[in-house]
């Protein structure tokens, strides 16, 4: 039995039963010859909420992407729930993937950026329905019941027939996240989502993101500097440096008894 106080921790210990939805087995990351990433073993588990800290350049938004398969990794596998994502098992073996199965394999995942990137000519609607009608052959009704359904949540549905440019950017990122959650993917992956905000609007995308993880149990990977944020939402903390997870665990662990150096002086500048 775990002794602790901290329920977020609680969660972990128990869903650790299950088998991770993605793993990374000793990814390695180059660009010419910088390595970004220098062998990181990773396991996000079904329902788990795990916020990814770091100095900037520590290669968080590279081990995103490589999730994403916006990069391809130097060496070691990726998988999400039980497929790999740059190969195909077939006999035993590894081949490499065609673009069929990589297609596949991405639907999984969401993904929200520091910039949202509507479509500037499109109604908030119908940036919500673009892809579920594209990419998952839905009916144009049966995607906008979901759209409307996921605006609702993130507090959006009111401005449906409105266009991008008539929001503030804390509103366009919440159109950003309904749009990636109408493809209910396994996992969201969310890549510093306030830090190209206006500081009044951080707190109501955050808070946005804090309902879903309440509510849902998709599997949330978050990359940000907001550490209270990271310290209440997540069941773990990954603090990522120089390439590789230098620590981990439970947020009250990690925020109050910090064992490496480098996160102790990471987190003095967030005093
Ligand atoms: P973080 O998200 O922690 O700030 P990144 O993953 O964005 O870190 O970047 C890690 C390092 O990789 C940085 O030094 C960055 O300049 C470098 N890098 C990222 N993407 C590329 C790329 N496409 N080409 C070359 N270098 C890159």
């Amino acid at each position: 039995m775990v002794e602790t106080q901290d329920a977020n921790a609680l969660t972990a210990y128990n869903i650790q039963d299950k088998d991770p939805i993605v793993k990374y087995r000793e990814i390695k990351k180059a660009f010419g010859d910088t390595e970004v990433l220098k062998g990181i073993d990773f396991d996000l588990y079904p329902g788990e909420r795990v916020a990814i800290i770091g100095p900037s350049g520590s290669g968080k938004t590279t081990m995103a992407r490589l999730l994403m398969t916006l990069e391809k990794p130097t060496s070691g596998t990726i998988e999400v729930d039980g497929r790999y994502l740059w190969h195909k098992e077939v006999k035993g073996q590894l081949v490499p993937a065609d673009e069929k199965h990589l297609h596949e394999v991405r639907g999984d995942i969401g993904m929200v950026f520091q910039h949202f990137n509507l479509f500037p000519h499109m109604t908030i609607l119908k940036n919500c329905t673009e892809a579920p009608v594209k990419a998952l052959g839905l009916s144009k009704k049966e995607a906008e019941e979901r759209a409307k359904e996921m605006l609702d949540k993130v507090g959006m549905l009111e401005k449906a027939k409105d266009y991008p440019a008539s929001l503030s950017g804390g509103q366009q990122q919440r159109v950003a996240i309904a749009r990636a959650l109408v493809m209910r993917p396994k996992v969201m992956l969310f890549d510093e989502p306030t830090s190209a905000l206006d500081p009044e609007t951080v707190g109501e995308v955050l808070q946005v993101i804090k309902d879903i993880a309440k509510q849902g149990d998709m599997a949330m990977m978050l990359i940000t500097h907001e550490m209270s944020f990271a310290h209440e939402v997540a069941d773990r903390i990954c603090f990522f440096d120089e390439g590789i997870i230098q620590e981990q665990g439970p947020p009250s662990q990690v925020f109050t008894q910090p064992k490496t150096e480098r996160l102790q002086e990471f987190l003095k500048r967030f005093h």
